[in-house]
Parts: structure tokens; sequence; C-alpha cells
């Protein structure tokens, strides 16, 4: 199976460098060419171009930021119409259906569509152990499954259904994560100016009914070092909120958390600039109230 890569950057970088390492063909692209020196180091071919790269593929993925992004390589720069027939082409980016549609229309009919886009942060990414949320045809699950296998962990990889479904979970479990992050930052600054000792603070909650995968794992670099998480650009996850903020005004679903984190995302934003970190709200809560969340 030959395969073809567009987009190696904080994900796609270790995604492609995984699957170079495993021993599949692989080659790359990416307009930056700096990030292609992850995945080539490990043994992937390098592409000068998007239809290059994808020329006599089998396998299409992508990993680019923004639907924008995605059709600007697939349509305007060609990709989709160079595309093998009887190809398959696996969207792994945070995207919506719409996107995916409009790409089709310039792909062979007999090119097979997956939408997989994938959690686990870019530590996840690094180590292969990323959740992957899969929609289409069960029958391309099976034949796409051996490289799922190599970039995600087998336990977690999830059939959620007809293509467009995958986009769909991934949206709503971004939304939730980061729903679940401005109120667990806003829960521990108050206990901590309440006077409560903040590691005592999260152990006595992650021993409570509030427990979550976000206190025991996920805050953790945020608390002990200040690491906000630069792998997933809060420019990102601004996207991410309003294309879940699209989707519920599409299926007329009203979301008021939502809208209300998706302002204090784009506040921290304007304060800190893109390239800040997905956990940058909280710095914002911290210098507003002149209290760091650190452990001591
Ligand atoms: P990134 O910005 O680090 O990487 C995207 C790469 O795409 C960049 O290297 C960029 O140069 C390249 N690119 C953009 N347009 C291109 C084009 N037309 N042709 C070729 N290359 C192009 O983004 P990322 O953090 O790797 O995220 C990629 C996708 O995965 C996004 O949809 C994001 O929402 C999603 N995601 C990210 C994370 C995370 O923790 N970073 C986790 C889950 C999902």
């Amino acid at each position: 199976m030959k395969v073809a890569f567009i987009g190696t950057g904080s994900m796609g970088g270790s995604m492609s460098r995984n699957l170079a390492a495993a021993g599949i063909d692989i080659t790359v692209f990416d307009l930056n060419s700096e990030s292609m020196k992850k995945p080539i180091a490990a043994g992937a071919k390098a592409a000068q171009s998007g239809v290059e790269c994808v020329s006599g593929a089998d396998v299409l993925i992508t990993m680019l930021p923004t639907p924008q992004a995605i059709e600007g390589c697939m349509v305007a720069s060609g990709v989709a119409a160079a595309m093998k027939p009887g190809s398959m082409w696996i969207d792994m980016s945070t995207s919506v259906p719409e996107t995916a549609a409009i790409v089709e229309k310039s792909l062979d009919q007999t090119v097979r569509i997956i939408d997989a886009p994938v959690a686990g942060m870019s530590v996840g990414a690094d180590k292969g152990t990323m959740s992957i949320f899969a929609g289409g045809d069960p029958a391309d699950f099976a034949y796409a499954k051996p490289l799922f296998d190599i970039m995600g962990d087998p336990e977690k990889f999830f059939n959620c259904g007809k293509r467009g479904t995958g986009y769909a979970v991934k949206l709503v479990l971004n939304m939730l994560w980061f729903n679940s992050f401005v109120a667990t930052t806003e829960a521990l600054l108050l206990g901590v100016k309440a006077g409560v000792d903040l590691e005592t603070l999260r152990q006595s909650l992650v021993g409570s009914p509030c427990n979550s995968i976000l206190l025991e794992r996920d805050i953790l670099g945020m608390l002990k070092d200040g690491d906000y998480d630069e792998g997933f650009a809060v420019a990102l996850a601004c996207k991410d909120l309003r294309l879940a903020g699209d989707l519920a005004r599409s299926v007329g679903v009203p979301m008021e958390v939502g809208a209300t984190v998706e302002n204090v995302y784009r506040r921290a934003r304007a304060r800190y600039g893109d390239k800040a970190g997905e956990m940058i709200p909280a710095k914002m809560y911290e210098d507003d109230t002149n209290t760091p969340l650190r452990f001591k």
C-alpha cells in the first residue's frame, strides 16, 4: 500500500513519522518544509507539492489545520483531481462534512472517503496512542485499519457511523473538553483563593464525584510547570469551538455554555496570540486574579 500524507505539523509530523517507522511506503508534503524533517528522518519520501505527493498513492491522509486549508490543498492546489481512481482519502483533520462535500466534487467518483479525526493531544500523536473517530463505510475502515493501528491505540478506534459522524464526534468532544477546562480552571481558582492548597484541592476533587481525566492527567503539565500545551494552538481551539457552534446552529441545539466558553477562548487568543496553547485561558484567569495555579 502506497500512502501519501499531507500536513506534517504538530500532529501530522508524528503520525507520518510513526507510519514511516513501521515500514509503510509513505510520501509526505507540507507547505512548511521544516516540518517534514521528522517523517523524513524515519524513512518517508519528501514531495515538492501536494500533487506530486499523491501521485500513484493508494491512500491519501490529510492532517490540515482548518476547513479552508483542506479546500485550498485539495481543490485549489489540484490534489483531489490528481488522486488515483479507486484510491482512498482519509481526512484526519478536525473539520466538517460540508468541506468534504466540496472536495468530493473534484475527486474521481471511485475514490473512497473516510473522515477520521483524532484525540489525544500531540503527545498521543507522538506515542501512537491517539483515539480515532471514523465516519464512513466499515469495509473502508477495514482496509485502512492497519494504518489506524499504527497511528492510534487499536482499542480506541471508534466506528461512529456514516460519513461525517467522525467529524461530529470530534467537535462534540472538543467542545466538552474546552467547557470542562474553563469550568475546572474557575473551580481551582475559587478553592485556592478560599485558602486551600492547590494539590490538596486537586486530590480532593479527584477523589470526589467531580473526578475527570482532565484533573487526573491533562491539567498536570500546567499545574506543575506552567505548560499551557502549545502543541495545540489556541487559534485551532477557537476554530473547533466555532465549528461546534456552527453545527449547533445548523441542527437547532441551544449551546449556552459552549458559546460562553468560545468567548473566553477568543478573549485569551486576542490577549496571548494565535500560537499560545489550548490551556492559555487559564493564564488569563491567573493574570486577572494575580494567582498562578502552580503546585508549591
Ligand atoms: P499544525 O498547524 O501544527 O499543522 C498543520 C500543518 O498543515 C502545518 O505544518 C501547515 O504548514 C500545513 N498546511 C497548511 N495548509 C497546507 C496546504 N495547503 N498544503 C500542505 N500543508 C499545509 O496543526 P496540528 O496541531 O497538527 O493540527 C492538525 C489538525 O489536527 C487540526 O485540524 C487540529 O484541529 C487537529 N487536532 C490537533 C490536535 C493537537 O493537539 N495539536 C489534537 C487533535 C486534533
